[in-house]
């Protein structure tokens, strides 16, 4: 019920592009971030502190309801002398005490924001700690789904999903994008029924009393607050294990998926060895190797990046790689602002693509990238960086965030070559980034710094310009000179002019040539020799710039051996209809039963020259009657 009502607002509030995703992958952060989007900005100030261990203790039960009681110890370095600190709690949840050793501190409550006071100051530099004791029934204040009690088909689950802002419906925290947690022990007690599962490794489960189990999950990474995570339900469970490139050890890869479904997820997740395997070679180690990888199904309907076990409503190909990846992009780096969100959401949805390029086929991989292509292209308008983050539709807005942010990826790839690229990648993960937060600059600067090239153009205008171009290329070949004429209209007026590099091949039935052309202004007009006739040319057939194009053409060698030409014939999408002298009158196109496709009457503004569109025709062979001023020719065209 709560899962419909979500999906319900989804759609609502994302409108079309909800449906644009590819295969409808979804993370998670879009739901949550609804309800919390005009919530308090971060604030290092307003908490006073660097979180560095959390110890939680929940118990819930959710055989019985989503009530939710515990205890939270904060450990912490003070960062200013002051006599009261700060965390997040929703008002909706009761404070039974706050203690720090045998000592009850007091505080007070604003909001969301919860101030501790202690009778001397904190001093800075100190290191000290005190432990939230609470209870509540989350689900209800949280709604959106950062704490949701819902049932599956043979029994009910209880999983959190706080991304963005949903950690203070469920637990007092930190919540920042500014500050990890360095370490953190989650002991869930629950049903003994039941299975918990969270971040890192399930270290110890503990019998408590006839009824309950405590497991015990211990992790020693850094963490983002929104990534702390716990689902409980009815779960079955198998581990698989992965194995990396030059290396003998293995990790083990742990799954929790409802009874129903464990046949086939153990067959569905099979993938997630190769593509661990694929992310690990590419880029950087499995960052959390020492612990594991895993998954834990929900209801909610997407999956959604937990720091070493991803929630997912199903184990598609898609889902797993994007989440996956997101173990590199997003967790162990983190997004430094909302408005670096790509660098969470474009790497993922890239990576997928790369999943797609080395354990599909390289045509999966193009016919990917072209999908998503056409989706960026439906629109003239929006940039990668989002232009108001408080705008949910703009800050998770799939056709840019994550569409047009693995497209700008993937022409960056394809500028610097596939070694800088990689290196670049390693190096943004590495460094002062690794297990910390990353920034747009940061990744530029990188990328400039493998490849030696200077890329402000670049990133101006494919990360906070708005658009793409649009091209109209235009070709004639005599003998073996060909004219060549390219004609860009930016899509939106705010980049007056793309520098982008225009990949064109000339093609016969045995030859191909593929040339690369770097317009300098709005019109260019290039002449050169080809050593072959070309019948047809074909812009970007490797699949690497992010723009729409019309190509248009001719061989004038072959006209001349007749009055009237189609070309190309064969051919696919388009062709063109083109008369040596006589000007065309009017076109009258058959299908081989008789039946007519279309008649197109140029009236007086006939031309020599003339382009129809077979898009929508299916393949064979059709009989086109063109009427000339003096005569009428019959031709066939073969629709392949
Ligand atoms: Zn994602």
């Amino acid at each position: 019920m709560k899962r419909n009502w979500l999906l319900v607002l989804l759609l609502f509030s994302f409108g079309g592009t909800f449906a644009q995703l590819p295969d409808d992958l979804i993370c998670a952060e879009k739901a949550n971030i609804l309800h919390r989007i005009k919530g308090r900005g971060n604030s290092t100030i307003y908490h006073g502190y660097n979180i560095d261990y959390h110890r939680c203790h929940w118990l819930l039960n959710p055989k019985k309801n989503a009530f939710l009681s515990g205890s939270v110890l904060f450990q912490f370095t003070v960062l200013k002398s002051i006599d009261s600190l700060g965390f997040d709690l929703s008002s909706g949840i009761q404070i039974l005490a706050i203690k720090r050793g045998a000592d009850t501190l007091k505080y007070t409550r604003s909001g969301d924001a919860v101030y501790v006071y202690i009778k001397n100051q904190w001093q800075i530099n100190t290191t000290d700690s005190f432990e939230v004791f609470y209870q509540g029934n989350p689900a209800n204040g949280a709604g959106f789904g950062s704490f949701v009690y819902d049932n599956h088909k043979t029994g009910p689950v209880i999983h959190t999903l706080s991304q963005p802002y949903g950690a203070l419906f469920w637990w007092p925290c930190k919540q920042t994008l500014h500050d990890k947690i360095d370490s953190i022990d989650i002991f869930i007690h629950t049903d003994k029924t039941l299975k918990a599962g969270s971040n890192g490794l399930l270290v110890e489960t503990l019998q408590e009393g006839d009824t309950n189990h405590i497991y015990h999950w211990k992790h020693r990474y850094p963490i983002v607050t929104y990534l702390v995570a716990m689902a409980v339900t009815n779960y079955d469970e198998f581990t698989q294990y992965a194995h990396f490139v030059g290396r003998t050890d293995s990790m083990p890869v742990l799954n929790y998926v409802f009874p129903q479904f464990k046949n086939t997820a153990m067959e569905e997740t099979k993938p997630i060895l190769p593509m661990l395997r694929l992310f690990d070679s590419l880029f950087t180690r499995y960052p959390f190797i020492n612990e594991k990888y895993g998954h834990a199904q929900f209801t909610w309907g997407g999956g959604m990046e937990h720091q070493t076990m991803s929630f997912m409503v199903n184990f598609s190909f898609d889902l797993m790689a994007h989440e996956l990846a997101h173990m590199w992009f997003g967790d162990m780096v983190t997004c430094g602002t909302w408005q670096d969100l790509w660098l969470n959401e474009g790497f993922a949805t890239y990576l997928t693509c790369l999943c797609f390029e080395y354990l599909k086929s390289p045509d999966e991989f193009r016919y990917r990238l072209k999908g998503m292509r056409n989706d960026i292209c439906a629109d003239p308008n929006g940039s990668v960086c989002p232009s108001d983050t408080s705008k949910v539709n703009v800050l998770f807005n799939g056709r840019l965030t994550y569409n047009k942010g693995a497209w700008v990826l993937h022409m960056l790839r394809n500028k610097i070559g596939d070694d800088a690229f990689f290196k670049a990648c390693r190096n943004y993960l590495g460094g002062s980034n690794l297990y910390g937060f990353g920034y747009t600059s940061e990744l530029q600067k990188e990328m400039e710094l493998a490849s030696g090239q200077n890329l402000s153009v670049f990133f101006q205008q494919w990360f906070f310009g708005e658009g793409f171009p649009y091209l109209k290329i235009n070709w004639k070949q005599l003998g073996s000179k060909v004219k060549l004429s390219i004609e860009q209209t930016p899509s939106n007026s705010e980049v007056p002019f793309w520098h982008i590099n225009v990949p064109i091949e000339f093609r016969n039935k045995t030859r191909k040539l593929l040339l690369n052309f770097e317009p300098q202004q709005l019109v260019a007009n290039y002449e050169f020799d080809l050593d072959f006739s070309a019948d047809t040319a074909i812009f970007d057939p490797n699949v690497t710039v992010l723009s729409k194009a019309s190509v248009g053409g001719v061989n004038l060698d072959k006209i001349q051996q007749d009055e009237i030409v189609i070309l190309p014939n064969p051919g696919s999408q388009v062709f063109q209809v083109v008369s040596r002298n006589p000007s065309l009158k009017m076109i009258e196109i058959f299908n081989v039963l008789g039946e007519k496709m279309g008649t197109i009457d140029l009236g007086i503004s006939a031309s020599k020259s003339l382009y129809v569109d077979a898009s929508k025709w299916s393949a064979g062979t059709y009989f086109i009657r063109i009427n000339t001023e003096n005569f009428v020719y019959s031709k066939k065209w073969l629709k392949q």
